[in-house]
């Protein structure tokens, strides 16, 4: 077991990337503090992981609010007694959001409140306990879009992400000699609810599949077994890191059919 002994805070952990990982993790021995905004779906999750034998706990927080995020993690602390691994995943990629001239300033606020002043937060109250654990992993979920420009228009949704790269290379200097490595987890496009509400129609989809050269968009399981390695020991030598999982699409520039 990879992270026997471990204690791992996952966000977002009701759906997508942060089930699956929840449930991987826990496989390999970790104890699991899983948080998401939507407690039925979070529950729903805990169940899972129970039934496969592993050990969580479900906590509910918006991660947009600094309230939150200390209590998620205090929690973490109190039931497990340590906080070893943080995956800031939660994001949300709104409908609403597109070019410079139609994405309204609703849009934009909403969308930096979660996906980086969420990130912000997990850190802010997340680094201290790692600290008290005499080290950790933090693991920061960007994108693709952070690095190339996104075929359909998303501003608000690619400047967050823009944001959560930078935020994890300056942490990652500044933590380094704390036994605290940072990396961001960049995923290509994913089979999974917040994209496919996104690309609603045949046309939308098959538009961003013609930048990934496997051709097929990936699966929430394949960022976990990601997260798998940058959370282990496997990884105690990498940090700051923009760790690309996404099909190839960022060495592509055009694709063979
Ligand atoms: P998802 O929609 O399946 O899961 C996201 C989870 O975050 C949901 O359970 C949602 O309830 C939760 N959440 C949303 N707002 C929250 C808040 N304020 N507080 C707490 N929880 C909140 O999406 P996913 O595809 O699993 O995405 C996970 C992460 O991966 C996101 O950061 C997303 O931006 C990123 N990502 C996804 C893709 C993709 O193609 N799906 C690609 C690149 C990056």
């Amino acid at each position: 077991m990879r992270l026997e002994g471990k204690v791992a805070l996952i966000t977002g952990a009701a759906s997508g990337i942060g089930r699956q990982t929840a449930l991987l993790l826990a496989s390999e021995g970790a104890r699991i503090a899983g948080v998401d905004v939507s407690s039925e779906a979070n529950e729903e999750t805990a169940t899972m992981v129970r039934e496969a034998g592993g050990d969580i706990i479900a906590l509910q927080a918006d991660i947009s609010k600094a309230g939150d995020c200390e209590r998620m993690v205090a929690a973490t602390e109190e039931h497990f007694g340590k906080l070893d691994v943080l995956f800031n995943n939660a994001g949300v990629m709104l409908s609403e959001d597109g070019d410079a001239e139609s994405t309204d300033e609703r849009v934009w606020d909403l969308t930096m409140a979660i996906n980086v002043k969420g990130v912000f937060f997990g850190c802010k109250y997340g680094i201290p306990a790692m600290r008290r654990a005499g080290g950790g992993s933090i693991i920061n979920t960007a994108s693709f879009v952070a690095l190339v420009g996104a075929a359909t228009p998303q501003l608000a949704y690619t400047a967050s992400k823009g944001a959560v790269l930078s935020m994890t290379r300056e942490l990652a200097v500044i933590h380094a000699r704390e036994n605290i490595r940072v990396n961001a987890l960049c995923p290509g496009p994913l089979r999974t609810e917040l994209l496919m509400k996104f690309l609603d129609t045949e046309e939308k989809r098959n538009r961003r599949l013609v930048h990934v050269p496997m051709g097929r968009f990936g699966e929430a399981d394949e960022m976990a077994k990601a997260v798998l390695y940058l959370a282990s020991d496997d990884s105690s030598y990498v940090t700051g890191t923009e760790f690309m999982v996404d099909g190839g699409l960022t060495a592509a520039y055009v694709t063979p059919e």
